[in-house]
C-alpha cells in the first residue's frame, strides 16, 4: 500500500527532505530515497513498505536478544523489505537489501495493522517486535501497528541499528517497550565504509531511549580483524557503562555471510576476552551470543543462576519481583518474573 510518509518536508521543484533518518535524503521526482522504500511521487513523499510485510514469525522474546526483557515470553515479529545500511556482514541481506521488487512494484500483500495486532494475540505474543530488518525506514507502519498493539495489552519492540532521528523516538516512545540496538564499532569510519552509516546518532540513540525509559539492551557483532580489537572492545564497553552498567551487552559471534564470505568465525577467545572486558567496566550482564549455547542470567551480586535457559527457553527462574532469590539484590530489567503468556 502507497502511504504518504512522515517526516519529510517538500522543497522547490517537487524535490522533497526526508528526515526520518540521519541520511537526511534530498529525493528528486520519481527517485527513491538510500533506504529504497520511501518514493518521491509528483512532489510527495511515499512510504511503499506500509502493510506489506516480507516476515511474519513467532518468536522466544529472547531470540531479538532481549534476555531482561518479559523473558520466557513469545513475539511476534515483523519485517518489511529494505535498510538505511547496506552491511556487508548483514546476516538477513537477502531481505534488508533487496530494494529492486519496490522499484518494479511487483511485490503486492495487504496486511493492515490490524491483521498483525490479531495474529500477535492469536498466537499468544506479549508483544510485537520490529525486527530482522531495519524498522526506521518502516516507521508509519510500525507506529500505527504499535498504537493498536498498546491498546490490547501487548509490548512492542525495536530491533535497530539505532539509525533514526531523536524526534522519531521521541513519537514512538509512547508506545515503545524495549529495544535491542547495534552497537556495531565505535569507529565512525568502520560505520561509513562497512554500514553506510556513521557511529554518532547511534551513541544519540542509545542514550535517549535509555535517558525516555525505554528498556534497552545491545549487541555488537564481532567480526575478526574488523572491530575486534581490544581497544574497541573497551571504548564499547566503556561506552555502555557510562550510560548505565545495568544495560545487558550481547557479544554476538560473526559466521561467514553476504560480502563478508572470506572472512572467519569470531574465536571463541575474543568472545571471553570481550566478556571479560564488559565485566571490567563493570556491566553486570555480558552475554555470547550465537555460538549455540544456552546463556544463562547470573545474579551480579552473588554469581548464582536466577534465569536458567536451554537454547531460548526459560527452564529454572530464581526470581521473586524482579529480585535474586539468594541475596535479594534487584535484578535490572523488566517483568522478570511476572509471566503472563
Ligand atoms: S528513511 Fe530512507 S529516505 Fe528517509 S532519510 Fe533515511 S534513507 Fe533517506
Amino acid at each position: 500500500m502507497k502511504k504518504e510518509a512522515l517526516f519529510y518536508e517538500k522543497l522547490e521543484g517537487k524535490e522533497v527532505h526526508c528526515f526520518l533518518c540521519p541520511h537526511h535524503c534530498r529525493i528528486a521526482d520519481g527517485c527513491f530515497g538510500i533506504c529504497g522504500v520511501r518514493k518521491n511521487d509528483g512532489g510527495i513523499l511515499f512510504t511503499l513498505s506500509y502493510s506489506r510485510p516480507i516476515a511474519l514469525h513467532v518468536d522466544p522474546i529472547e531470540k531479538k536478544p532481549l534476555y531482561h526483557f518479559m523473558p520466557g515470553t513469545s513475539t511476534f515479529s515483523l519485517a518489511t523489505k529494505g535498510c538505511n545500511f547496506r552491511c556487508g556482514f548483514c546476516q538477513n541481506w537477502q531481505i534488508s537489501q533487496d530494494k529492486k521488487n519496490f522499484h518494479a512494484g511487483d511485490y503486492n500483500v495487504n496486511y493492515k495493522p490490524e491483521n498483525i495486532v490479531a495474529s500477535a494475540e492469536k498466537s499468544n505474543c506479549s508483544s510485537i517486535s520490529y525486527t530482522y530488518t531495519e524498522p526506521t525506514i518502516f516507521f508509519e507502519y510500525a507506529q500505527d501497528i504499535a498504537r493498536l498493539a498498546k491498546d490490547k495489552g501487548l509490548a512492542n519492540v525495536f530491533v535497530t541499528n539505532g539509525y533514526m532521528e531523536k524526534d522519531v523516538i521521541v513519537a514512538i516512545e509512547p508506545y515503545l517497550d524495549a529495544a535491542n540496538i547495534d552497537l556495531k564499532s565505535f569507529s565512525d569510519s568502520f560505520y561509513r565504509e562497512f554500514c553506510g552509516g556513521s557511529l554518532s546518532p547511534v551513541l544519540g540513540t542509545i542514550e535517549l531511549m535509555r535517558e525516555l525509559g525505554i528498556w534497552i539492551e545491545i549487541t555488537t557483532l564481532i567480526i575478526p580483524g574488523l572491530n575486534d580489537s581490544k581497544a574497541e572492545l573497551r571504548s564499547i564497553a566503556e561506552f555502555i557503562s557510562s550510560v548505565n552498567k545495568g544495560i545487558p551487552w550481547h557479544i554476538s559471534k560473526f559466521h561467514p555471510d553476504y560480502k563478508m564470505l572470506d572472512n572467519v568465525d569470531t574465536s571463541r577467545d575474543v568472545l571471553e576476552l570481550a566478556k571479560k572486558i564488559g565485566a571490567d567496566f563493570g556491566l553486570r550482564y555480558v552475554y555470547i551470543g550465537n555460538v549455540g549455547r544456552s546463556q544463562d542470567t547470573i545474579c551480579y551480586k552473588c554469581n548464582k543462576i536466577i534465569i536458567r535457559r536451554l537454547a531460548f527457553d526459560v527452564v529454572e527462574r530464581n526470581m521473586r519481583d524482579n529480585k535474586c532469590l539468594y541475596c535479594n539484590c534487584i535484578i535490572d530489567g523488566v517483568k522478570l518474573t511476572s509471566l503472563t503468556k
